[in-house]
């Protein structure tokens, strides 16, 4: 017997036969002597429709005017209706249970409206009903703040909502059930020939959630991290899933033997800015960073070089693509003050990742990825490195090629007939 959170996505709650199927699932989970709490997320679909409502009546207002905590209040709601609807279903199997909202629990966050942190899940309530034989259905995505307002987590937030339930209740697994059966060495609806990993070290799934794998919300990944929980990843469309299935999140030492790469990422949600002429003296990059930090904009890769000039640089950056046209902004008002002579910038760039914490003890990573672009003639405009990733930003009309080419390069294929 154990204590588990079941945590089913949009696509496996997206029709009432999908929760049929998700409270099978369930019922047999709990008929096997497991207490279980479920999260779920809204039906696929609601939150973009909820969030096209948002705008619709907002009109012309921007996002930087739009008050986000009435936003929270309409796009959390989509996870009120599919909880409610799990609950009946399972009710109608027999099995006691009952939705909670996020206040009810409560799931506290801050107040940062849209993109809100949880804080703390008060897990006794719930506890105690578990204990007693009931199944808790907690929507995902939401929590309370301070000031008593609904606030939601960014998109693909439930996952995190889980996992945080799952520390809350101190449970002895979370598993994430979604549309395919694991993670994979890159996203399966792009390459055919990727692979289902058994395990991937939480560091390696950070990374990849981070950089564009959007199976898992990356803040779900770091707090899994923190507090060693047990993740596993599987297919709710699987007739009958169970501990053998699907990929297990885990420390990097219960994974006998680690690839140099495990997996590749891409995001193309990015654009790049590039300053040029400005003014070759300490201090600049603070100026420069800090006015973008002041107005919220993430700043991703940078790269500044000699010039050969003594006295001016070009400094090149990405952001992501959604925050541009603030970033430009910012930077246009700036200008005289930092003392640049132009901007320019552009948005049809992605980035393309590989992960492996095999990286740390292989020579020449690096240089099988720029070849392997290379010899598909595909240009590099921005390089970064850590210990285990190395990103490059290419033009976005190569990103399935440069995908397919580097999963190729590490020998990630499946051999296929
Ligand atoms: P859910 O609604 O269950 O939260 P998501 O759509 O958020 O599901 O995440 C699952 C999707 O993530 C998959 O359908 C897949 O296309 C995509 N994905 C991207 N990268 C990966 C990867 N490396 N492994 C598995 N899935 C990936
Ligand atoms: N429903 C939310 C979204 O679509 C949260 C989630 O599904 O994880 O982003
Ligand atoms: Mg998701």
């Amino acid at each position: 017997m154990a204590r588990l959170v079941m945590k089913f996505g949009g696509t496996s709650v997206g029709s009432v036969e999908r929760i049929f199927h998700v409270a099978n699932l369930v019922k047999r989970t709990v008929d096997a002597g497991n207490e279980v709490a479920v999260v779920v997320s809204a039906m696929a679909g609601e939150t973009d429709r909820l969030i096209d409502l948002t705008r619709s009546v907002s009109g012309g207002q921007s996002d930087v005017n739009l008050d986000y905590a009435e936003y929270d209040s309409i796009v959390s709601s989509g996870e009120q209706v599919s909880s409610g609807l799990l609950a009946l279903a399972l009710q109608a199997r027999g099995v006691r249970a009952r939705s909670w909202l996020g206040w009810q629990i409560p799931v506290r966050t801050s107040s940062t409206h849209g993109s809100a942190r949880i804080l703390e899940v008060e897990g006794a309530d719930i506890s105690a009903r578990l204990a007693a034989g009931e199944v808790a259905i907690v929507p995902g995505f939401q929590g309370v703040t301070d000031e008593s307002r609904v606030a939601t987590l960014g998109r693909g937030g439930s996952d995190t909502s889980a996992v945080a339930l799952a520390v809350g209740i101190a449970a002895d697994r979370c598993d994430i059930y979604t549309d395919v059966d694991g993670v994979y060495t890159t996203d399966p609806r792009i390459v055919d020939k990727s692979r289902r990993l058994e395990k991937i070290a939480f560091e390696e799934m950070l990374e990849m959630a981070s950089l564009g794998a959007k199976v898992l919300q990356t803040r779900s990944v770091e707090l899994a991290m923190v507090h060693r929980m047990p993740l596993r990843v599987l297919s709710s469309f699987d007739q009958s899933p169970d501990s053998n299935t699907g990929t297990l999140v885990c420390d990097e030492d219960e994974i006998m033997e680690s690839q140099e790469v495990s997996g590749v990422t891409y995001s193309r949600d990015e654009a790049r800015i590039n300053l040029l002429q400005v003014p070759d003296r300490p201090g600049v990059a603070a100026q420069i960073f800090g006015s973008l930090a002041k107005a919220n904009i993430n700043v991703d890769m940078i790269v500044q070089n000699v010039s050969r000039s003594a006295t001016q640089t070009n400094m090149t950056f990405t952001v992501r693509e959604t925050d541009i046209d603030r970033a430009l902004n910012v930077l246009n008002q700036e200008q005289r003050a930092i003392g640049f002579s132009e901007i320019t910038f552009d948005k049809k760039v992605a980035k393309l990742s590989v992960i492996g914490v095999g990286m740390r003890s292989h020579a020449g990573t690096a240089h099988t990825m720029f070849e392997a672009l290379s010899a598909k003639g595909i240009n590099i405009q921005v390089i970064s490195t850590s210990e285990i990733k190395i990103s490059v930003l290419v033009d976005e009309e190569y990103t399935e090629l440069a995908l397919r080419a580097l999963h190729t390069a590490y020998g990630l294929d499946t051999i296929q007939e």
